[in-house]
């Protein structure tokens, strides 16, 4: 540029100082200075229109007109940034082009939704799990083509940390997971998977666990059932052994049986359809009541901490159940006079139950897993403790099905608390006589 800029000043001082001096010579200085710039003038306009003429041609790779001097740098200057855009418009293309290619090739649907919601892009798959049409949608509001009012719902969300599952709006035997990510400024990209096969997979999973769970009660009840007739006899010593051996062991493997049936049924479905009030305290305390008499010998100090004024809208079987394997646990995983404590308190989030222990504690590596069915941090010592490894999977489970959640903190050697948090909507006050109708408390 700076070069360009010398090179035209000292092309205009050298016409102007031709005119200057013809025009001394002849004895018209300023008239030859005139026509000096004038020509000078000419020529630039001359070479400016070529420039145009040339930047605005059909073709984009034609060669710049011959030219030398500061014009001939300046088309050489323009050529060459030309080459290097169209160079980069073509890799963008090829980029672009690779991309529709790649997620046309996609099984699952990828929309693109702009920032005013509208549909914008989109691969074959949406046309054929989503039902748009190129034809007629683009260019649509998105919340106009997926109706489901879940969908709508989702949708408007803040944040998409979990995906949704939905049937196809084309095809209701076509179950779909939706996912939505933001991007740029407002824009939003919705993957649409089908998970049909993977669903019937699962399905077919749960239906084998719970047959061969049920299947495996009969014959283990009739076993026990001899096992307890013969240790009612008088056995020699060897003998009385290996049966007590073998009752503990077939009593281990119903407990397994009947922790699989549950969680079968668990996984069933996905939330509690006949909710009822559960009168929280009486519950803890009956399961208090049993961990103490589990407890028997151990020296065990328990701390009850109950809210009185808040029962629980839920399924008490299920409650029961994911209460005592929390309780159950604390005795099991404490050592010799230790401290339980439990509580259930309410404030603005929700409902809280809670087990404190001063046990043996959990490492931080393992407390992310610990809700996986049969995951154990010491194989040794659960098998000691006669767990099945299902309990808190049976807890987590339990949790969102009454729209709750479980928090695990733990520090090895020191102590564990495991709250279950339920939200305000499940919450009932308690009735103050036994003809008042029970209050909703969210
Ligand atoms: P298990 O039948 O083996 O107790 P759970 O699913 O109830 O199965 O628990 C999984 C694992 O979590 C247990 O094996 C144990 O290592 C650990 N755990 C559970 N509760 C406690 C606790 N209160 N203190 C220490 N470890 C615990």
């Amino acid at each position: 540029m700076q070069h360009n800029r010398h090179s035209m000043l000292s092309n205009l001082f050298l016409f102007a100082g031709i005119g200057l001096f013809v025009g001394f010579v002849f004895g018209y200085p300023a008239e030859l200075l005139s026509a000096g710039l004038l020509t000078w003038s000419l020529l630039q306009v001359k070479q400016f229109s070529r420039l145009n003429e040339w930047l605005h041609r059909d073709k984009s790779d034609a060669e710049p007109p011959e030219c030398t001097g500061h014009w001939g740098d300046l088309f050489d200057d323009f050529s060459r940034q030309q080459k290097r855009t169209a160079s980069r418009e073509a890799f963008l293309r090829s980029v672009i082009k690779r991309f529709q290619q790649s997620s046309a090739a996609l099984h699952d649907a990828v929309v693109i939704i702009n920032d005013q919601n509208n549909l914008e892009w989109w691969n074959r798959s949406a046309e054929r799990l989503l039902g748009f049409k190129t034809t007629t949608d683009r260019g649509k509001p998105v919340i106009n083509l997926l109706r489901d009012p879940r969908f709508i719902r989702y949708y408007k969300r803040d944040s998409y940390e979990e995906p949704l599952q939905l049937p196809s709006p084309v095809n209701h035997e076509i179950e779909l997971q939706y996912q939505i990510t933001r991007f740029g400024k407002g824009d939003r990209l919705l993957v649409a998977r089908d998970i049909t096969q993977m669903l019937r997979l699962e399905q077919t999973r749960q239906d084998f666990v719970a047959n061969a769970s049920h299947e495996l009660r009969t014959p283990l009840t009739v076993i026990l059932g001899y096992l307890e007739t013969f240790l009612d006899q008088e056995l020699p010593r060897p003998l009385h052994r290996g049966m007590t051996q073998m009752q503990q062991q077939a009593r281990r493997m119903q407990n397994l049986v009947s922790d699989l049936l549950l969680l079968s049924r668990l996984e069933a479905t996905r939330q509690v359809t006949d909710e009822h009030p559960v009168q929280i305290q009486s519950l803890i305390q009956n399961i208090h009541d049993a961990a103490t008499e589990l407890a028997r010998g151990k020296g065990h100090e328990f701390e009850l901490d109950l809210d009185p004024q808040h029962d629980l809208l839920g399924q008490e079987v299920e409650l029961h159940s994911a209460f005592s394997n929390l309780v159950y646990n604390a005795v099991r995983y404490t050592r010799e006079n230790g401290r339980i404590s439990i509580r259930w308190w309410v404030d603005q989030e929700g409902g809280h139950f809670s087990v404190t222990d001063n046990g043996i504690g959990i490492d931080a590596i393992h407390i992310s897993r610990l809700t996986e069915r049969f995951y154990r941090v010491d194989e040794s010592r659960s098998s000691e403790s006669g767990g099945t490894g299902l309990g808190l999977a049976i807890v987590k489970h339990v949790l969102s099905r009454h729209g709750g959640h479980l928090t695990i903190k733990s520090k090895k050697g020191e102590g564990s608390t495991f709250t279950c948090h339920f939200p305000l909507d499940h919450l009932m006050l308690v009735s103050v006589s036994e003809d008042d109708d029970l209050q909703d408390a969210g």
